[in-house]
């Protein structure tokens, strides 16, 4: 069976940074790109608050830079998705697409996290066709048109905000009386002229046809329906880490994040690290997942040569 130091799950900013790191501590990690290969930012287009890209850099061009620096350093970097780990006991044992075994001496997991849907099937029918979860890596298809964001999150009225400077007008269809962002961010809704809140609406059925999405009809808590008109539906309701794998493998949270020691990637099996979106439903950006990646690096080589 093959056999590895360090493997690494996962090709975010987190798994690559993690495999720099590990490359440089001669730890020859073998790294599996997982179902999206560079993770959730080769779904964005510009990236401009990542330090050191002063006129910002496309998703997916930073990824490609991260993994060439992976790769120039001796990472091996394979297309694969794992489908089975055994953390019963060292070395773990880790099963890639189905079939190709290999034994790690510790693992390193990036796995990120994913959109959260509503889980309309009109909704799932419309998904690339006005349906995004994505508004800044889509919303420019629909300037000039009507669109709407469903939630009342940071993120919501973020892309809001954004879908408003671009869109001739911008419903947010928020299930609760309030909107549960940060204050300056509610303001900054508020203050928009072409945002219209729809309060206490939830989503009964995105319209639409072959050509795409024609609308959305909603239901009030009232009872009272509404359907608006609209091009784009996007939505905003949050992440979910994708952790399925380790689930009564690994301790997570309520939530389904791994639970990794204060300041540290450590979860509760020693030579299991965690790195990235996987552990954090706080900060959830590129150079948080960076770091957090480096820091399961440093982790990882203290725990081999500790052994
Ligand atoms: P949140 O969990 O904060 O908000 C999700 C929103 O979606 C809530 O309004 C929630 O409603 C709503 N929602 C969830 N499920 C459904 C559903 N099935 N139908 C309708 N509405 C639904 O997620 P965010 O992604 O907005 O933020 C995550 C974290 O990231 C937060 O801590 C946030 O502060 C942070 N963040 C910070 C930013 C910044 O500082 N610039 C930018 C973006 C995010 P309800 O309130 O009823 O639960």
């Amino acid at each position: 069976m093959e056999q590895t130091k360090c493997l690494i799950i996962g090709s975010g900013p987190a798994g690559y940074t993690a495999a720099i790191y590990a490359s440089r501590a001669n730890l020859n990690p073998v790294l599996y790109e997982g179902i999206e290969p560079g993770g959730q930012l080769t779904t964005t287009t510009e990236i401009e608050n990542f330090p050191g890209y002063p006129e910002g850099i496309a998703g997916t061009a930073m990824m490609d830079d991260l993994k060439r620096q992976a790769q120039r350093f001796g990472a091996d970097v394979r297309f694969g998705v794992v489908t089975d780990v055994d953390f019963t006991d060292r070395p773990f044992r880790v099963t890639v697409d189905g079939e190709h075994r290999i034994e790690a001496e510790s693992v390193i997991i990036a796995t990120g996290a994913s959109a959260k849907y509503l889980g309309l099937e009109s909704e799932t029918r419309l998904r690339g066709m006005g349906v995004s979860a994505c508004a800044t890596c889509d919303g420019f298809f629909y300037r000039k048109q009507d669109v709407a964001v469903v939630g009342g999150g940071d993120t919501a009225c973020e892309e809001a905000s954004y879908l408003a400077s671009i869109c001739r007008k911008v419903y947010m269809i928020v299930r609760k009386p309030f909107l549960r962002a940060s204050k300056a961010m509610q303001e900054r809704v508020m203050n928009t002229p072409n945002i219209e809140v729809l309060f206490e609406y939830n989503t009964v059925e995105v319209l639409g046809d072959a050509d795409g999405v024609t609308g959305a009809r909603l239901r009030h808590s009232t009872g009272k329906e509404l359907t608006i008109d609209i091009s784009g539906f996007f939505l905003a309701i949050g992440h979910h880490p994708n952790t399925e794998l380790f689930q009564g493998k690994l301790v997570l949270d309520a939530e389904g994040y791994i639970v990794t020691e204060a300041g540290t990637s450590k979860t509760n099996i020693e030579g299991v690290f965690a790195a990235g979106d996987v552990k954090d439903p706080h900060y959830r950006q590129a150079i948080t997942a960076a770091g957090s990646g480096c820091v399961a690096a440093l982790d990882c080589e203290r725990f081999l040569l500790s052994r």
